[in-house]
């Protein structure tokens, strides 16, 4: 399959690729390491008029730790990422998920942090090539009007797939992005949109700049759990993680997430509600596991290599298995 064409911009400043981003918006497409998007572009699912490599930008490379967290910049490469001691020493959960990633050659040594966090939502119907879809039609990701996974449906139900998108949830990251007249920080909470034709709260003319995770006043207790038809190269059908933070026989923190179900991962805020300051006991799990059964019910249609009911129930099982790990009642 061949690359569509495309002006190729390597900018070596954030500030020069942003210039180009203010002046071409959406027309621009940033790569990383290309590990998604160069398959995205020989299945002609974007062909922009511009690239806007973010290779040769050292700022965005940097992996630190500040008095009160750990930053990683949005091109580090995830090998970079999961061998840094830092990162090793603080978040070892996120050294799992990574570990979890493709193959350690390609997706792990050219794929990067930030592109997995922004990895495009992923659907059977989606994720083919030009003339398989056109063998079935539109649907809302591609200018049509309907959804092929679910009939009916006003929009798309894709799936956040990028395997640290849970753990860094759990562990409350924070996003910095630049461009759109000045820098911001968000939480990463708050950055996806729960709709698969626009999976997050960015603008066109913004680019992810660094992903900041708060160092833990205690020490974290966690678990990172995912399931797929293939132990490796090969994209989660269901994932959770959890965080919890026990002191003096309480839960002083907890934090469980299940995704890869939908647009959006999910925080089970209600599972947190009920146990923060409750001694973590066995009855955790089921909340855990009936709250994600719950959730994934309202979430999942069928548009991975799984039953939707199959995936609605390892959903709860994996919820179950990651506050379990978490807690120390595995
Ligand atoms: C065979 C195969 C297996 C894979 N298995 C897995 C897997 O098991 N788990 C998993 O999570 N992923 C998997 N991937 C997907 C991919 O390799 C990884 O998610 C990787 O981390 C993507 O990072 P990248 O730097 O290559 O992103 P790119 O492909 O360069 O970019 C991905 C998207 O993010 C955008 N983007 C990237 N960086 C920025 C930025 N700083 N600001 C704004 N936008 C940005 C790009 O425009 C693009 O839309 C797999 C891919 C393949 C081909
Ligand atoms: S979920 Fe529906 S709208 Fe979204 S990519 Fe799949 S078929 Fe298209």
């Amino acid at each position: 399959m061949r690359l569509p064409p495309f002006e190729y911009q390597a900018p070596s400043t954030l500030d020069e690729a942003l210039k180009i981003k203010r002046g071409q918006g959406a027309a621009a497409q940033i790569l990383a390491g290309g590990t998604d998007l160069i398959v995205n572009f020989k299945h002609r699912l974007f062909s922009p008029a511009t690239v806007i490599s973010l290779n040769n930008i050292a700022e965005l490379k940097r992996i630190e730790v500040t008095h009160d967290a750990l930053v990683l910049g949005a091109g580090a490469s995830l090998a970079e990422v999961a061998s840094h001691p830092a990162v090793n020493e603080h978040f070892p959960i996120l050294v799992k998920a990574i570990d979890s990633i493709g193959a350690l050659g390609i997706q792990r040594f050219r794929g990067t942090i930030g592109g997995n966090l922004l990895l495009q939502p992923r659907c059977i119907f989606y994720n083919q090539s030009h003339y398989w879809r056109m063998s079935k039609g539109l649907c809302h990701r591609t200018g049509g009007k309907d959804c092929l996974a679910l009939e009916g449906s006003d929009s798309c139900h894709s799936i956040c797939s990028g395997d640290t998108v849970p753990t860094l949830l759990a562990l409350s990251a924070q996003l910095a992005l630049a461009g759109g007249g000045g820098k911001r920080v968000a939480p990463l909470a708050e950055f996806f949109t729960g709709r698969g034709e626009s999976p997050w709260n960015i603008m066109p003319e913004e680019i992810l700049t660094e992903i900041r995770i708060p160092l833990p006043w205690a020490p974290i207790s966690w678990s990172y759990q995912r399931l797929a038809l293939r132990p490796a190269v090969d994209f989660p059908l269901v994932n959770a993680a959890a965080a919890a933070i026990v002191e003096k026989g309480k839960l002083e923190h907890f934090r469980l997430v299940i995704a890869a179900l939908g647009p959006a991962p999910m925080v089970l805020r209600e599972v947190e509600a009920r146990l923060k300051g409750a001694a973590p006991t066995r009855e955790a799990l089921d909340l855990a596991q009936d709250a994600a059964v719950r959730v994934a019910e309202g979430v999942v249609v069928a548009n991975a290599s799984a039953s939707k009911e199959y995936r609605i129930q390892m959903a709860g099982a994996l919820a179950r298995r990651a506050t379990g790990e978490a807690l120390g009642l595995a």
